[in-house]
């Protein structure tokens, strides 16, 4: 695959732009004239400049409103490409790229159109340049590729081609099957985008809403198979409109892109069975969660799990590292003065630091995160301990990748067993059940993208939860056996409870982590003896849900007294309850599922205003 991407996708100047497609590893990059017009360098020292990087030009683009002109517009039109025949020479480029035309006045007569581009062919011809042709999804006359085509059959010169946009070709739900009508002979260019599936006008849609493939609801995974299928071996280009791109660091987007068509290329490739890298790693849940806590904070965060049954159960043999250790469940503080856990202290506070995923096969899943150009992090290791793989994650925190029946051979041989105190109680607690983290929103589609093509995780559709200050967008990443279930949150708006999670925090990370429990009222009861700070539900939620869903008085009354949520749906009930924030950073819920697999999100804008009420109080 000739990879490209067009500089209109990612943020900065063009030099940094091209600086950063370059090091992402991709073969070309078209240049957007708005990006050449508002740079200082010529489009001789731009072209030099791509070069010098190792980069082709894959093309220059867009050339608009061409063809159906007539009379004085017509004329004045053709005056104009010549000028951009000549840009498209000095940046080295033998592509121009033009759009169907949107102009008031142009006219959609067939014959009229092929006649202009066999001209605009001999006009490429005499360069050695190649015009290509674009259907947008709002073309006056042409938005649909098999029209596009047509033109481009029609015209029959060897310097016109056919530009296929899988946005505009989704956008206009033009069937896919279509495209094994196209000679791939013909086809000059292949743009790709995904987006979310919104109903709205295609303009506004493609502008700010395209993403990288897999970030988004199309299937590209058809579409571009369908290409190779029918024998097209030439350039896939990123062409991502998008909001959140052109605020996040342009180094992150264009190794996401990179990212985003290697697991395209990937799922091809799976899908034909073919001779394939390492597949998305599988998950059987998680081996520990690690804290970092300085001296000062890792007591008071000690006394906080022991409200929640957690016992102080090992203690490393070297290290001031301790684990916490309740069901299935393993939370690490780690106090030492030096190393990871240390800087993350000193940069975010107490926070979850790492997280250890148990993984099938680690050297499979290492193989598969060098493919994906995923960071790797490692740190020197003592006489006797296990050198555990780790991937750079959210926030710089880390994923350790331990094998799913090896986390008990760590435990065994780094720690030693303490003795618990007897007067803790259990909290009823089983297992993680989900892991929440939040991160600033323009980089939520690149987490999207890190966790789905790394991990056999899926999305469940996006969801906009109101907190008092604004919106926030949450989006659940799940395993298959629902093992490990990820939570990516992220807000536009700067005052919502996410926004200010990153501010005090200093960054992304996680917000807060879930328990499950077999039994909510039994695990809340106990956890009361045990002096729990729960995070206090208004009455008036209870009033609503008892007339909202029918519910049996006594129950309700059961719920407010220990302040727990409810919600349900079809496939079952979901009870939840919160404690209060630590530092007013981290927090913890318990949940008990009773066949219900969502995140109980009606109860969510009750959760935040609790939570934006207690922070007033404070
Ligand atoms: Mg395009």
């Amino acid at each position: 695959m000739l990879t490209s991407i067009a500089t209109v996708s990612i943020s900065g100047s063009l030099e940094s732009k091209i600086a950063a497609i370059a090091a992402a590893g991709y073969w070309g990059a078209e240049i957007m004239e708005s990006d050449l017009i508002s740079c200082a360098a010529s489009p001789r020292q731009i072209g030099a400049m791509l070069r010098s990087h190792g980069l082709a030009c894959t093309a220059y683009q867009p050339f608009r409103d061409f063809e159906g002109m007539t009379g004085a517009l017509r004329q004045r039109t053709f005056d104009r490409i010549e000028r951009k025949f000549d840009i498209t020479q000095e940046l080295g480029s033998s592509r121009l790229l033009i759009c169907s035309n949107v102009h008031p006045d142009c006219v959609g007569d067939r014959d009229r159109i092929v006649a202009d581009f066999q001209e605009l062919g001999e006009r490429a011809a005499r360069r050695g340049l190649q015009v290509g042709y674009e259907a947008l999804a709002w073309g006056r006359h042409v938005w649909d590729h098999r029209d596009a085509w047509d033109i481009v059959r029609r015209t029959d010169h060897p310097a016109i081609g056919l530009v296929l946009d899988s946005f505009h070709s989704f956008a206009r739900k033009v069937p896919l099957e279509s495209l094994r009508d196209i000679d791939p002979a013909k086809i000059c260019i292949v743009q790709l985008a995904d987006a979310p599936q919104l109903y709205m006008d295609e303009l506004s849609w493609s502008r700010h809403y395209r993403t990288m493939p897999g970030q988004g609801d199309f299937p590209l995974v058809d579409y571009v198979g369908t290409l190779q299928d029918i024998g097209y071996r030439g350039i896939f280009s990123l062409e991502t409109f998008n909001d959140r791109f052109r605020a996040a660091n342009t180094a992150t987007v264009a190794v996401d892109g990179m990212r985003s068509l290697t697991y395209l290329q990937d799922q091809i490739a799976r899908a034909r069975s073919a001779d394939v890298p390492a597949p998305r790693v599988r998950c059987s849940g998680i081996e520990f969660v690690e804290f970092a806590a300085n001296e000062a904070e890792a007591p008071r965060l000690g006394r906080m799990l022991s409200t929640l049954g957690f016992r102080r159960s090992d203690k490393h043999l070297r290290k001031a590292v301790t684990r916490w250790s309740q069901g299935d469940v393993n939370i690490v503080i780690n106090s030492e003065i030096e190393g990871f856990a240390h800087t993350h202290d000193m940069a975010h506070g107490a926070s979850v630091c790492a997280v250890g995923l148990r993984v099938d096969n680690v050297p499979a899943a290492l193989q598969r995160a060098q493919a994906l150009r995923i960071g790797t992090y490692s740190q020197p290791v003592g006489a006797g301990e296990h050198a555990i793989p780790a991937l750079r994650g959210v926030g710089g925190s880390l994923l350790y990748l331990v094998e799913s029946d090896g986390g008990q051979a760590i435990w065994d041989s780094e720690f030693e067993p303490l003795r618990t105190d007897p007067d803790t109680e259990d909290g009823a607690l089983q297992a993680v059940d989900y892991i929440s983290q939040v991160m600033p929103f323009e980089e939520m589609l690149s987490w999207l993208l890190f966790y789905g093509s790394l991990l056999d995780l899926h999305k469940t559709p996006l969801i906009e939860v109101a907190d008092p200050l604004g919106l926030v967008q949450s989006q659940a990443m799940e395993s298959p056996d629902l093992q490990l279930r990820i939570l990516l949150n992220a807000s536009a708006a700067h005052q919502t409870l996410s926004s200010r999670f990153l501010d005090k925090y200093m960054g992304a990370g996680v917000q807060h982590l879930t328990f499950r429990t077999a039994d909510i009222f039994d695990s809340a009861a106990r956890m009361r003896r045990q002096g729990i700070d729960l995070l206090p539900i208004p009455q008036n939620y209870y009033v609503d849900l008892e007339a909202r869903l029918g519910l049996d008085h006594a129950l309700v009354e059961k719920l407010a007294t220990a302040h727990i949520l409810y919600d349900r749906d079809a496939s079952g009930e979901y009870f939840q309850y919160f404690t209060r924030a630590f530092d007013k950073r981290f927090f913890f819920e318990v949940v008990e599922r009773r066949g219900y697999q969502g995140y109980g999100a009606p109860n969510a804008p009750v959760r935040l205003a609790a939570q934006a009420r207690f922070r007033t109080e404070q």
